[in-house]
């Protein structure tokens, strides 16, 4: 079969396909490595095209009723389930993830966004502050026009989970994909065509770093919502600072997994191993330092192992396979630098390696240190490092000695133990007897250098609006002049 995905065109703008005009930008499949579509950047104008589109349509959108524009959301999330296995196909097209991923996880995450946000629109309401006499009420109005920008590990459920909270609020959007990951947002404009979005709310706009940083700085921009690494999250930050924007800062992480030697063994690896190799570890909240207690160690290691030798690698949109490629070669270049790296440092390989072609394999290392680079940097791959522990306040202690915060998680049948230890872990999100699990209703972000601002959630809503106070004044005016 085919794998060519090539959109109508590379941009979306006022409603409609437009072609970029700026560089190609070649879309890859990483299983196969063929160009699977040719896109082309937005140029200046093009970006400065789209958020005029958008700020011209979002007085009328913030007008609306929210119940009418929660229904469009809702109808969106039925396009989207409606469409479920072309959408999970064409996201492993982009990303090189198993379909029996993108079939659960991706789209189906996505759709769960638009529908919660939709199902809040409506009961969105301000405050009245009485004063005896005079009083005051607010109003949660919209920002204007959103910036959003993606990571390339999750492209359509990252632009839903930016899009959702932003358009339920009155906002309009303009959204810029990863370059190496193109193709679901311009899926997602053509769907909110479909549902009745009026023409400029939801736009997109392709191209690399450069792309990104004029959108952030375009004049009609009020906030930006990034999700990639800490060092583009500084840099968008500090852009974004200049005009006084709002910031949502979904970054990345280096998350410490506890197992203490009362967890349920099978549990806990299996929740290891999801923390790890789920998206070929391509997962920002990933437990890629799993600290585990002295007596279940040398067990853990061996059922690991065992479980990691049935792991299916192969074909990504084979139903069977558990583990794809990675997206891209200069992120495996990084990857297979790491598992040198750690090998290097002297920390024992387990199981894995720096694999071939565009698969890494779940790799493990044991033995390591926590000053050993594969301890302390985020890898964004399959390579997980586990680390001995012998008591709870140590095991604390160096799961937060880490400029990261994003998740951290603890697997103990001590339900005291378990609820203290997730209080004590410096983490946006933590786990108890769970991992990587991120259901819309909860909040998600991170603390520390993982980020700012909270994405799913009513907490999503702070963050896509602001509070006006109106003070009424019900008497006269006592000025002393
Ligand atoms: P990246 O930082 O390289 O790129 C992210 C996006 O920012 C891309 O669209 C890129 O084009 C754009 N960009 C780059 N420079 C820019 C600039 N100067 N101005 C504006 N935009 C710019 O990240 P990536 O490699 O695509 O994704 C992996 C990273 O994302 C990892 O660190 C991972 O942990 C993180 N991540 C975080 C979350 C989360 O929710 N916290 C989710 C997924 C991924």
């Amino acid at each position: 079969m085919s794998h060519s995905a090539q959109p109508t065109a590379s941009l979306y703008i006022d409603g409609r396909p437009v072609e970029g005009q700026g560089a190609a930008l070649p879309v890859h499949y990483p299983y196969t490595g063929e160009v699977i579509a040719t896109l082309h950047e937005a140029t200046g104008a093009q970006v400065a095209a789209a958020t005029a589109a958008a700020a011209k349509a979002q007085p009328a959108w913030a007008a609306l009723r929210p119940v009418e524009r929660g229904r469009i959301l809702m109808r969106a999330a039925m396009l989207i389930r409606e469409r479920g296995e072309e959408l999970a196909r064409l996201e492993t097209l982009d990303t090189g993830k198993p379909i029996q991923e993108t079939r659960v996880a991706d789209w189906p995450s996505g759709a769960d966004a638009l529908e919660y946000f939709a199902g809040l629109a409506a009961t969105i309401t301000g405050q009245t502050i009485p004063l005896g006499g005079d009083f005051v009420y607010t109003i949660r109005e919209a920002l204007g026009v959103c910036a959003g920008i993606g990571a390339w590990n999750y492209p359509s459920q990252i632009a839903c989970w930016k899009a959702a909270p932003a358009l339920v609020m009155g906002n309009a959007m303009v959204f810029k994909p990863s370059e190496e990951t193109p193709l679901g947002a311009l899926k997602l404009a053509e769907i909110f065509t479909e549902a009745g979005l009026p023409a400029g709310i939801f736009n997109v706009v392709q191209g690399r770093g450069a792309v990104g940083a004029a959108l952030v700085t375009d004049p009609r921009v009020a906030k930006v919502s990034l999700t990639g690494s800490v060092s583009t999250g500084q840099k968008v930050y500090a852009a974004a600072a200049e005009g006084m924007r709002h910031v949502t800062m979904e970054l990345g992480g280096k998350s410490p997994l506890i197992v203490f030697d009362d967890a349920s063994l099978e549990d806990a690896i299996g929740a290891a191993m999801l923390a790890n190799f789920y998206s070929s570890g391509q997962i920002c909240s990933n437990g890629t330092r799993v600290f585990v207690q002295d007596g279940i160690l040398p067990r853990f290691l061996e059922r690991l192992a065992e479980r990691l030798a049935g792991v299916k690698i192969g074909d990504p949109l084979d139903d069977d396979t558990q583990h794809g490629p990675i997206v891209s070669p200069a992120q495996l270049a990084k990857i297979r630098a790491a598992i040198e790296r750690g090998q290097a440092e002297g920390a024992r390989l387990v199981c894995g390696g720096v694999g071939e072609g565009a698969f890494v394999p779940p790799t493990v290392f044991a033995d390591a240190g926590d000053d050993m680079f594969i301890a302390r940097e985020e890898i964004f791959g399959p390579v997980m490092t586990v680390l001995r522990f012998a008591t709870e306040e140590e095991a604390v202690t160096r799961a937060n000695a880490t400029p990261y915060g994003l998740a951290a998680g603890v697997f103990t049948r001590d339900l005291a133990r378990g609820h203290r230890v997730a209080a004590a872990l410096e983490a946006g999100t933590t786990w108890i007897n769970a991992y990587n699990l991120t259901p819309v209703e909860a909040p998600f972000g991170g603390s520390k250098l993982s980020g700012v601002g909270r994405e799913n959630s009513a907490a999503a809503i702070e963050h896509y609006s602001q509070l006006k106070s109106v003070y009424v004044g019900m008497g006269g005016v006592d000025a002393p002049y």
